[in-house]
């Protein structure tokens, strides 16, 4: 199944006695890499001598699998990042083996060590006792000096994809006769993005939750995976912008216990899958072609949603600014275009036409351009550099400005002398970089046309007294 290459290298050596001092394991986290440092240790020394098939059951295989092995060391670089540990290794090293062959050092996320400690590691790596083998665990290869890197036999674990564990837990099942749906196996393997460990223990609770067979439904049930209908409706509600229901729907899932992480997981999967349908010339059962700018727009925002909400004490809430995201999302421009397009006026020159743009400033009431080389004079250009960095939306009765945590302060104290030069009352908000939403508007050529496209609510009014 997994790793098969690993396996068959490191078998490989030990069939051929040419076992490397030390290796490096590199790859995620739960992916097999304590688990085969084991078992080399294992292969190693196992009382029935070496071999790529250590018996498991002799004193040594039964305490390495414990983990209490006297020749096996582990050690965490995460919580001993020292160099003291490293020269307790390099002191005790030339001992002969207590009970094995080898001394193993198995060195978890070596990529925490600090300089001093792989000096001190290097010149063990630069002459190994013959007993001795060095596994380095990492998550991050590239942190590994280079010195170590290349004394060392470099083992990529890659992650298992999702048939390699439908597989190997199809395998599971039909060694232990075991009835199973498809469909349940590739849920597990879903749901358990490449952990094999994870897919292995999920089974093990599937098999008893559908006493002794493992079907979709039951499964679904156990991994709190929400039912397709409640999917379907949510996808609906996004083709129709209904940010109401959306809202409503989120709130009803969280109120009901389900976990909003593996529903928005199920949402990025269906969106995924119904932009490639449609890339594709496919058909899609809620969206249409019309639809892929929307699909991209959206998955965008959904992502980074899912990315944020993992780390967020109330998932809830980023959901739910998500989806309201895509609503207020469109009425936002950066002040920075404006300024480059000179388009931001008020809504009372909507009503002249495109030609009298060039007209003078009393003609064109608010323009933004040269409220904010006034605001530049009066509270300094840094001022204005930070408002230029922000996003505006115009409302009824305010101007709301978006600005990034950094400059909002900034902005905040001369927020008497910008007022000064808006005609309505502004409201400063603050949001967080990846929150101020990179939108590409699309070209007009009528500058008229760019705040038209900017003020989205006021272009039925427009369009009645224009024509
Ligand atoms: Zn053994």
């Amino acid at each position: 199944m997994v790793k098969k290459t690993v396996v068959n290298t490191l078998k490989n050596a030990l069939k051929l006695g040419r076992v490397s001092h030390a290796y490096i394991f590199a790859g995620s986290r739960g992916i097999g890499k304590t688990t085969i440092s084991r078992i080399l240790t294992k292969a190693l020394n196992c009382e029935k001598g070496i071999s790529e098939n250590p018996c498991n059951v002799c004193e040594n295989c039964i305490e390495i699998d414990k983990g209490s092995f006297p020749d096996m060391y582990e050690i965490d670089a995460a919580s001993n990042r020292g160099i003291d540990d490293i020269r307790n290794i390099k002191d005790g090293i030339n001992y002969a083996p207590i009970k094995g062959r080898y001394k193993v050092y198995i060195i978890d996320e070596a990529h925490m060590l600090t300089r001093e400690a792989f000096n001190a590691l290097l010149k063990t790596l630069e002459e190994p006792p013959p007993h001795s083998v060095f596994i380095l665990a990492t998550t991050e290869l590239h942190k590994i000096p280079d010195t170590i890197r290349s004394r060392c036999q470099v083992f990529m674990f890659k992650p298992p994809s999702k048939e390699d564990i439908k597989n190997y837990l199809e395998y599971i099942l039909k060694q232990e006769n075991v009835e199973y749906e498809e469909e349940a196996l590739e849920l597990i393997a879903t749901y358990s993005e490449g952990g094999v460990r994870d897919a292995a223990s999920i089974l093990d609770q599937a098999v008893t939750y559908g006493s002794g067979k493992v079907d979709l439904a039951s499964t679904q049930e156990l991994l709190g995976i929400i039912p397709k209908t409640l999917i379907e409706n949510f996808l609906k509600h996004l083709k129709e912008k209904d940010i109401k229901n959306l809202v409503l729907l989120i709130e009803k899932l969280d109120k009901e216990g389900y976990d909003l992480h593996i529903f928005w997981k199920q949402i990025l999967e269906n969106l995924h899958s119904a932009l490639t349908n449609l890339a594709i010339g496919e058909k899609n059962e809620i969206f249409e072609e019309n639809d892929i700018k929307d699909l991209i727009y959206i998955q965008n925002i959904f992502n980074k949603a899912f990315f944020e909400a993992r780390n967020y004490f109330e998932p809830k809430h980023i959901y739910t600014l998500a989806v309201l995201k895509l609503k207020y999302i469109k009425n936002l421009k950066s002040i920075e275009e404006l300024l480059k397009s000179k388009a931001f006026i008020s809504t009372q020159t909507q009503q002249q036409p495109a030609k009298q743009e060039e007209n003078t400033q009393e003609q064109k009431g608010f323009d933004i351009q040269s409220a904010i080389l006034k605001i530049g004079k009066d509270a300094g250009g840094i001022v204005s550099a930070a408002l230029k960095k922000g996003k505006i939306e115009e409302r009824e009765d305010s101007f709301v400005i978006f600005l990034e945590e950094t400059v909002y302060p900034l902005v905040e104290q001369k927020l008497e002398t910008i007022q000064k030069y808006f005609p309505k009352p502004i409201k400063l908000e603050k949001v967080s970089k990846k929150d101020i939403p990179v939108k590409k508007t699309k070209k007009r050529d009528e500058s008229v046309d760019k705040v038209l496209d900017l003020f989205q609510g006021k272009i039925m009014s427009y369009k009645q007294q224009g024509g």
